[in-house]
């Protein structure tokens, strides 16, 4: 499932060498120690501290007599995500705040001549949107390619190539993704020379759907310095033919970063721009806050973009970046790292003030660690990455220079280590911000203590479905047990919050980031008719059927709060967004449909017509 945490482990283990070199994927489910850290912790507590300053600025409390609001929506649906006042039928905006939330008699006071009147008629207002584990950074990358339909075949690929060389006369490189590994079987997958026939003078590197292959010609392999000779890296390599001589297909990550590298891919005159556009996406879905789970190459290059793009006014959500930590080797020194990022790359809106731990890998691959072996092979159980004084260590370094960590867990052994390290934190009277993202599979027990502990949670609606390649490797018992939250939310009071963590989720495309249909699967545990036929046959038999167990499917309320106030919590942003609550940051969404209204099954074609961050319009604006 997580392939980006996946990816990024793999490339993060390659990326000291890569610094300069900008992609797209589906399944799919497809980032000087002592002295340094002890600084740290004289560090103000960075964005927290701007974010408590300006609540207290902005609650006192504001009064219409101080000028007219901007905006003033009223008579329709307003979900305030505040539990003493959970609806509302009237929100005062001015400036970037919000300024009146209650009833509509209360809001006439508010009217000015310059105020923009939004009648709701039916439809719906919300807080925006918070994608609390989502790799835009990695996704603007794999999107700054040229598409590769996945069900073309040999001939449509090539031909596919020659129409978009033909139609780019410059000088660049060419990238793309989306060729399916099922082609060109038969040789041993694809080969440089059907590419060196097409194009020869410039570099041309194709990512499969999957994004664990790529496809070069002879000009990428020799800017990337391949040859015969270069060794193959411990995961993956590069095909050869019997004379040794590379073929043009790489495999997996770590074989890969040379040639992303060499193509300068990651070049900010190629990058930048994809990346505000990227993020212009996500404003447009009615995101206002994204917090990315990891970037494993170019952070420095991408972090100083991104606080150039805030201070022009130009960034349209907070964005909170991570510096990963995925093997032993990369424990030394990674909370200096931090700190040191974090010190260099700040701005009103970004900042990166957390550690991303990635425990272990994915159950499709088997590298999920578990603590009963997979069904098959005979043994497998997958391994965890680091040690459980590694995690204990990071745990009480973040916590004492004031970081979060975020840890990557799929298989219920790697869930342990995070329990087992957070006790015997707590024990010692640590309090850690701990974060568990995907928490698939969990031990009973493990379960209990998930509910007396309360680390935050975050995970993935459409990954709440049926896949037949997931119950064939865990087998009928651990498979109807995946995905347990709603309960703990519902019942224990766990901060569960949700995102999509595209691109190493679902589908082609953006199709994995839709909020709506993110929401829909973790309320029916069942993929959405768009999803299901991006998808396929590959969910295999079944996949229409809910996934087991109903109880821990989340209500409409539920999942609306983990896509907004319980996002904002794991970012430490609560005091300034996440609900509608008057005094907090004017982050709105205003939908074309009033979810409470609706059936559940019509949730995933909800249109955003307005997003406000800041109580700026920051998509596209169709109110
Ligand atoms: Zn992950
Ligand atoms: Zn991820």
């Amino acid at each position: 499932m997580c392939l980006s945490c996946e990816i990024g482990a793999q490339l993060g283990a390659f990326s000291e060498a890569i610094l300069a070199g900008s992609s797209r994927t589906s399944r799919r489910r497809v980032l000087k120690a002592g002295a340094l850290i002890a600084a740290s912790a004289l560090l103000p507590p960075l964005l927290q501290s701007h974010a408590r300053a300006d609540v207290k600025a902005d609650s006192d409390r504001p009064m219409p007599a101080d000028g007219p609001a901007d905006w003033l929506f009223e008579n329709g649906t307003i979900l305030t995500m505040e539990t003493d006042q959970p609806r509302v039928e009237a929100v005062a905006v001015r400036g970037r705040a919000i300024v009146y939330a209650g009833d509509r008699s209360g809001a006439q006071a508010w009217i000015g001549p310059g105020t923009r009147r939004i009648d709701l008629q039916g439809r719906m207002l919300m807080p925006g949107l918070v994608d609390s584990h989502v790799h835009p950074m990695l996704g603007t990358l794999f999107s700054s390619g040229f598409v590769i339909d996945a069900n073309a075949k040999e001939e449509q690929v090539i031909d596919a190539i020659k129409a978009h060389v033909k139609a780019d006369p410059g000088t660049g490189v060419f990238f793309g993704v989306g060729w399916n590994t099922n082609l060109w079987q038969a040789q041993g997958g694809p080969h440089k020379r059907d590419l060196d026939a097409i194009e020869a003078e410039r570099p041309m590197l194709f990512l499969s759907s999957d994004a664990h292959s790529a496809w070069a010609n002879s000009k990428a392999l020799a800017l990337a310095g391949v040859t015969a000779a270069t060794k193959d890296p411990p995961v993956g390599g590069y095909q050869r033919d019997a004379n040794g001589e590379p073929t043009g297909l790489v495999r997996e990550a770590p074989a890969m970063v040379p040639m992303i590298a060499a193509l300068k891919l990651l070049a900010p005159e190629r990058y930048n721009p994809a990346l505000k556009a990227m993020l212009q996406t996500f404003a447009q879905m009615g995101f206002t806050s994204l917090f990315d789970a990891g970037m494993p190459l170019g952070l420095e290059t991408i972090f100083a973009a991104l606080v150039q793009m805030d201070e022009a006014g130009a960034l349209p959500v907070r964005l909170h970046a991570t510096r990963m930590v995925t093997n032993k080797d990369q424990v030394q020194g990674a909370v200096a790292d931090l700190a040191e990022l974090n010190r260099r790359f700040r701005s009103e809106h970004f900042t990166v003030r957390t550690l991303k731990i990635v425990a272990d890998g994915v159950i499709e691959n088997r590298q999920a660690a578990m603590l009963e072996p997979y069904q098959q092979p005979p043994g497998a159980r997958g391994q965890l990455a680091l040690s459980e004084a590694n995690v204990q260590g990071l745990l009480r370094q973040c916590e004492r220079a004031g970081f979060d960590v975020h840890f990557h867990t799929i298989g219920d052994a790697s869930l342990r280590q995070a329990l087992d390290a957070l006790t015997a934190v707590q024990a010692s009277g640590g309090q850690p911000k701990l974060t568990l993202a995907h928490v698939q599979v969990v031990a009973d027990s493990d379960q209990q203590r998930l509910a007396r502990l309360k680390p935050l949670i975050t995970s993935t609606g459409i990954w709440c479905i049926r896949y037949a390649a997931v119950e064939d490797a865990l087998g009928a018992e651990r498979y109807r047990k995946m995905f347990r939250f709603g309960r703990l939310q519902r019942d224990h009071g766990v901060n569960v919050a949700l995102g999509s963590d595209w691109p190493a989720t679902y589908g082609s495309g953006t199709l994995g980031i839709r909020p709506f249909l993110n929401i829909q699967a973790a309320i029916l545990r069942q993929p959405p008719p768009p999803l299901l036929e991006a998808m396929g046959s590959s969910l295999g038999a079944d996949a229409e059927q809910p996934l087991p167990p109903q109880a821990d499917a989340f209500t409409l309320e539920g999942a609306l709060q983990a896509y907004t106030l319980a996002g904002a919590r794991q970012m430490g942003l609560e005091a300034i967004t996440g609900s509608i609550r008057v005094g907090k940051r004017a982050d709105l969404v205003l939908l074309d449909r009033d979810l409470t209204a609706i059936p559940t099954e019509d949730i995933h074609r909800t249109n955003v017509l307005l997003t406000l961050m800041d109580g700026r319009s920051t998509g596209v604006d169709r109110s």
